[in-house]
């Protein structure tokens, strides 16, 4: 049941026992089942004070009325609604303070990485001059905290404009009403960003996640590395891969089954003065069709989609893993490299990388891990929160 006191003016919401330890363990979530009552009449959205069953504080919360993840812990103090924007604008400051520290080479990042950064359901992208941004919970999507947030960012970022970029699932799941991706503040919704010294078209109202797989940025450089010969970029969206490789590589093939994302491909590689093959189709089928062909490579990169979104997709998922590394690690000339990633949550950096050795030793090839690797640093992990975890990459030679 709700309560309200002179003292505190937020809604009371009770925690079980389970709930009360994940939050003692470090983690930001309630479930609704963890939770003690039904907290059928806090509202959608509402800046909550959490308690455990005996009623003893345990801090202050984003409420979600439809959400299956009840409560987003916002701070282990008792906080007031007056405190709200304060606390929001020393959040959004100091994300930026730490992307100070740990980007490099790159004016396309994340500003913003929601828990990672102790602000549960925002996105915040940077593309150049441009900020895209995402609101994903009801909390987060109410007018005045995203007025504040906004505020915050131009303050802190100066952009030229910022888009709000709209999920209509998100939404749907949140109970919000639908809405279109829209520009909030200026009127570019394109720019031209830079990173590891190579040049990407952004477009703020099109494109697949915010626009750019920037968590990725990291392992570009990475790959580009070891790249040699003729390379092969499976399931490469608009290039990010392929564009890295194509200075170290003779040849280039980027696959993806999107063709618009080829597009972009096709003008990012002019953009930068590289030709690179692009090929529309499904990659599982190329693949087969290609070890069968017997065509081989030096350097081939798989980075295909989630392919567990939760725990019961992990079986079928690592089949498909398993498939796709197999067919690249045959195609392999001696000492070709292989950079397998999987930006599954579910599916450990462990379990990937038992998924590869299975795969290499039914192609009869063996091979060295040479590197390890995650989300790049400007989408911060927080080991007390797993889901933060969620890219990873091998990176393989097979001799
Ligand atoms: N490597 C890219 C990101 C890949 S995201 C980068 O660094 O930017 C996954 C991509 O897989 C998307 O572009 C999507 O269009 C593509 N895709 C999904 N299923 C596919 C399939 N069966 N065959 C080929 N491409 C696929």
């Amino acid at each position: 049941m709700p309560t309200t006191s002179a003292a505190n003016d937020l809604p009371e919401v009770r925690v079980s026992a389970r709930g009360a330890g994940r939050l003692e363990g470090g983690h930001v979530w309630v479930y609704r089942s963890d939770l003690q009552t039904t907290a059928d009449d806090v509202p959608a959205g509402a800046l909550v004070r959490v308690a455990d069953q005996r009623g003893k504080p345990l801090g202050t919360a984003l409420f979600s009325s439809s959400s299956q993840i009840a409560i987003r812990m916002l701070s282990a103090e008792s906080l007031v609604q007056a405190d709200l924007p304060a606390l929001l604008r020393q959040r959004t400051r100091s994300a930026v303070a730490y992307r100070k520290l740990v980007v490099k080479d790159t004016d396309a990042y994340r500003v913003i990485f929601s828990e990672a950064d102790f602000l549960p359901g925002l996105i915040v992208d940077r593309y150049g001059d441009l900020l895209s941004v995402q609101f994903l919970t009801q909390a987060m999507d109410s007018a005045p905290v995203r007025d504040v947030v906004l505020a915050a960012l131009r303050e802190e970022l100066q952009p030229v404009a910022m888009i709000e970029r709209v999920e209509a699932r998100v939404r749907e799941l949140e109970q919000l009403g639908a809405r279109e991706s829209q520009v909030l503040y200026g009127s570019a919704t394109r720019a031209v960003f830079t990173m590891n010294g190579i040049k990407f078209h952004y477009d703020g109202l099109h494109g697949q996640k915010t626009g750019a797989f920037l968590d990725q940025r990291e392992n570009y450089a990475a790959a580009a590395q070891y790249a040699h010969g003729d390379a092969l970029d499976v399931f490469c969206y608009q290039g990010g891969f392929a564009l890295h490789l194509a200075p170290k590589c003779g040849s280039v093939t980027g696959v993806d089954s999107s063709l618009p994302a080829l597009e972009v491909a096709e003008e990012n590689a002019q953009l930068n003065g590289r030709e690179i093959e692009w090929m529309e189709a499904n990659a599982f089928d190329l693949l087969k069709d290609y070890a069968a062909a017997g065509r081989h490579y030096d350097t081939i990169v798989v980075d295909p989609p989630a392919f567990a979104k939760t725990k019961r997709d992990l079986p079928a998922a690592g089949r498909g893993y398993k498939e796709l590394n197999l067919r690249a690690l045959k195609m392999l000339r001696p000492g070709g490299i292989l950079v397998t990633c999987s930006c599954s949550y579910h599916v450990s950096e462990q379990q990937l990388q038992d998924i590869v050795v299975a795969a290499a030793l039914d192609a009869r090839r063996t091979v060295r891990l040479l590197e390890k690797r995650a989300q790049a640093k400007d989408h911060p992990m927080v080991p007390t929160i797993p889901e933060t975890s969620y890219l990873k990459a091998l990176i393989l030679q097979a001799v």
